[in-house]
């Protein structure tokens, strides 16, 4: 196959990037490929941080925040707060191909998904069900807020393409209608045909208030390495956020520039990523990045 690279956050992101692998090797499209992977994660019922088995804000309803993005023409969509379908990052790429809008939320967008034809199913698994009855059962806060979430995020470069997407149910007992950075171009993910592409996983919100994505790619483009890129990003983040105990927010990030050229950075140990160079797909560990 000509140069290709792809590149997923997380352990489930070896499932990500195998499926589209597989997809480009068929003759896919790169967006096709990046759908079809993020589609396997979202399906994936053991995981509890994306799509169907996600676990539900406090009030007991899953709702799913998703984007896709195409740098070739700066196209984007997606779905926010979305309620009662499975595989939101598929709504989110038909948001991009027939709505002139960036992004559709909550009822709106469930409105938009049933319009478009897609099957409305239940999101709650039995197994985050009897988690959230359990947490009702004293509402306390996550023990660790920032293991609580996860985000499949992933980046498909070519010499020609770069397509980037991210699925999430976001952080687990949120407040309902509480929407992560994943679904909001800049912060979650963005991509620039002549610069390149980044995918954010993390503490949504914090990640949100410093539009951490757009940062990567605008560094990228002021001439630092897709790794460069990424360090600064994070090291901006753990300035800007490091709470009073000096604990910085949980983030990571995953990039790839124009010319292929690949990064990854975070500001907590052990941040496993997917990374497919065409020939083989090996699974990364990132180690936390000092404060300065
Ligand atoms: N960024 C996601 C959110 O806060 C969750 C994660 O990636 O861990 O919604």
């Amino acid at each position: 196959m000509n140069r290709v690279l792809l590149t997923a956050t997380w352990n489930f992101g070896r499932l990500a990037v195998e499926r589209a692998f597989n997809m480009l090797e068929l003759g896919a499209s790169a967006l096709d490929a990046l759908e079809t992977g993020i589609n396997a994660v979202e399906m994936d019922e053991s995981v509890q941080s994306v799509g169907y088995g996600g676990l539900p804000n406090r009030a007991g309803y899953v709702e799913l925040d998703a984007a896709i993005m195409d740098a070739r023409g700066h196209r984007s969509g997606a779905v926010a707060a979305l309620r009662g379908f499975r595989r939101p990052i598929s709504v989110a790429r038909r948001v991009m191909e027939v709505l002139p809008h960036a992004l559709l939320v909550g009822e709106g967008a469930a409105e938009f998904a049933r319009e478009q034809g897609f099957e409305e199913e239940e999101t709650l698994s039995p197994e985050a069900s009897e988690q959230w009855l359990q947490w009702r059962e004293t509402q306390a806060p996550p023990a660790d807020v920032e293991d609580s979430h996860d985000t499949v995020g992933m980046i498909i470069w070519t010499p020609d393409t770069i397509v980037v997407g991210c699925s999430t149910s976001g952080l687990k007992w949120k407040y309902p209608g509480r929407v992560g950075d994943s679904p909001i171009v800049g912060a979650g993910l963005y991509a620039d045909e002549e610069v390149g592409a980044a995918v954010a996983t993390g503490n949504g919100d914090e990640i949100s208030r410093v539009a951490l994505c757009s940062r990567v790619v605008f560094l990228m483009e002021r001439g630092m390495s897709a790794q460069e890129a990424c360090d600064e990003a994070i090291r901006y983040l753990m300035r800007k956020r490091t709470d009073a105990s000096g604990t910085p927010p949980h983030a990571a990030v995953l990039a790839v520039r124009a010319d292929g050229n690949f990064g990854v950075s975070a500001s907590y140990a052990k941040f496993p990523y997917a990374l497919h160079d065409g020939q083989s797909l090996t699974m990364g560990e990132r180690e936390a990045l000092e404060p300065e």
